[in-house]
């Protein structure tokens, strides 16, 4: 008879997991489980599916082959939920114990509690010693604060951490070089960066892709461009490549954008490290270690910290204090569906056709193509945030629930009413034009706000500015914004609104 269950989910693909302490191969087995259920609640990108599952059945071989008693169920052959495939097992192996480290989705721990209690199964949920600061500390830090600054949060990680502290004080004497991280790239564009590396599908991959591209024909995105690293040798070698070849370079063009560039300098770590292929300490300690040999510039590389120690900690800390809230917020009231192309990149505004069709191509798009073009968009226009959510959590290979909301409810759609952006990241035409060089091949003009050449997003952006006029003039930090406002004539932001309005009619066809 099994003593523990211990159940590994797909994004807990780590020998050194919390979940594995006091296993016992004589009395203990794994228990993996590939839900169809988990591809399909949203309509998720097939490389999205085909990372999981690859990703998945070699972290399986690498138990199987330390000897590790394991019961894997294929998506093939089991049933369609994690829920029902584990009431199943449950029932066969009736173990004293369910063990598991704490989910990276509200509605997966919820469906697990219930399918121990539904069983009578006693279970453990224990801390993912994955992330550098536990949901307990972070609740600790939030404290009964209305507002979060990740700023303030960063400063508390460095301290605590001692990245990039002298004396406790931060290296170079500030805490950010958010500033040097934000230039455009010129005319010329980026020159040459080194791509990243690629990994050829290996036996396991190709036959993952073939499986997908069979039960799921339908899903968006392509597998012929499939290279991500799907096991952790692969998943080092992408943090070396990317600390040898692309963080010098990561840091002042954070934010620019090329077309036909989806990669530029940025790690392409995110998925990896999200599935615990790779620990964030191994790539905060590379980072730093290669910053100390080889002198790379502090902007780059404080700039690149400050995402992994800053950013990804603090977006998952409020995920789990906020949720289950987080999900329905709703700050705007915004109720328009989501456009079609949002699902193939047929819109004929370049800078949403670029990003969206490489999101189909690789199921990536940087931070700035989420936040300022997908994401502005959607925010301008109106779309309803659940159908938002879901999108994001569809077409990335990195998507997972507990960075994928905060990041859109919160910083994109300014949702969640500023629980922990000071504005809305709401941007028009003018912006995409400064850091990208999208609108040169569009038929728009960024600078044109009604007429048959106006930037949709900058009609949309006035547009958002006067129906949000009253709030926005309200905050120090947006009154800019409002006042901006009263420089248009009457008779121009009377154009604009009718022109957002008739766009709002016909997303589907712009
Ligand atoms: C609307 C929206 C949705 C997003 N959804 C996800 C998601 O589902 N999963 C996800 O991992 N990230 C998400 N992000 C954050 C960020 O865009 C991605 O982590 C990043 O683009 C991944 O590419 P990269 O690995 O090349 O990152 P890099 O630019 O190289 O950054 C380095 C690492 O820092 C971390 N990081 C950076 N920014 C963030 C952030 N805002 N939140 C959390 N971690 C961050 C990631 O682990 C990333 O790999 C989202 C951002 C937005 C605006
Ligand atoms: S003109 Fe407007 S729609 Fe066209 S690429 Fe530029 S920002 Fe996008």
């Amino acid at each position: 008879m099994t003593r523990h269950l211990t159940l590994i989910l797909g994004d807990q693909l780590d020998p050194g997991s919390a979940a594995f302490e006091g296993f016992d191969p004589s009395r203990d087995t794994v228990l993996m489980i590939e839900a169809s259920e988990e591809a399909t609640h949203v309509w998720s990108h097939k490389a999205r599916i085909a990372y999981f599952l690859s990703a998945m059945r070699h972290f399986a071989q690498e138990l199987e082959k330390r000897g590790i008693p394991l019961e894997y169920i294929r998506g093939d052959s089991g049933p369609a939920s994690l829920s029902s495939a584990l009431r199943d097992a449950l029932s066969r192996h009736r173990p004293q114990k369910l063990i598991m480290v704490e989910p990276g989705e509200h509605r997966v721990l919820r469906d697990i509690v219930s399918a121990c209690e539904a069983a009578g199964t006693r279970y453990a949920v224990r801390d993912d010693r994955h992330f550098l600061l536990s949901t307990a500390e972070f609740r600790r830090w939030a404290g009964p604060k209305r507002e979060l600054r990740m700023e303030h949060f960063y400063r508390v990680m460095r301290r605590r951490t001692g990245v990039l502290m002298k004396n406790d004080l931060p290296e170079g004497g500030r805490w950010n070089y958010d500033r040097e991280n934000r230039a455009g790239f010129g005319v010329d564009g980026p020159g040459r960066i080194p791509p990243p590396p690629r990994f050829r599908p290996d036996a396991i991959t190709r036959e993952v892709i073939a499986e997908v591209e069979q039960r799921f024909p339908h899903h968006p995105g392509r597998l012929d461009t499939f290279a991500w690293p799907v096991n952790r040798k692969q998943a080092l070698a992408a943090l070396q490549d990317f600390v040898d070849h692309r963080l010098a370079v990561f840091g002042c063009h954070q934010d620019a954008m090329w077309s036909g560039e989806p990669f530029l300098a940025h790690s392409l770590l995110a998925a990896a490290l999200n599935l615990k292929l790779l620990n964030p300490r191994e790539v905060i300690d590379r980072t730093l270690a290669a910053y100390r040999a080889r002198g790379i510039a502090l902007a780059s590389v404080e700039g690149f910290l400050r995402q992994v120690l800053g950013w990804r900690e603090f977006i998952r800390g409020v995920y789990w204090l906020d949720m289950p809230a987080l999900a329905d917020a709703n700050h705007y009231g915004h109720r328009l569906p989501l456009p079609r192309w949002y699902w193939t990149g047929e819109t004929h505004m370049r800078c949403l056709s670029n990003v969206i069709h490489q999101t189909l191509e690789h199921g990536y798009a940087h931070h700035i193509q989420r936040l300022m073009v997908t994401g502005n968009f959607a925010l301008l226009a109106g779309i309803e945030p659940r159908q938002v959510c879901d999108w994001y959590l569809a077409v990335y290979v990195d998507a997972v629930e507990w960075a994928e909301l905060p990041n859109t409810v919160g910083m994109a759609l300014h949702a969640n009413r500023g629980r922990f952006t000071s504005k809305p990241y709401a941007a028009s035409g003018a912006y995409i034009k400064r850091m990208s060089n999208y609108c040169r091949s569009c038929r728009y003009r960024p600078e044109i706000r009604h007429g048959a050449q106006a930037c949709p997003l900058t009609t949309l952006y006035w547009d958002f500015l006067a129906r949000n006029r009253d709030e926005l003039a309200g905050s120090p930090r947006t009154a800019l914004m409002a006042r901006n406002l009263e420089r248009l004539p009457k008779q121009e932001l009377d154009a604009i609104r009718r022109q957002a309005a008739t766009l709002r009619d016909g997303l589907d066809l712009i």
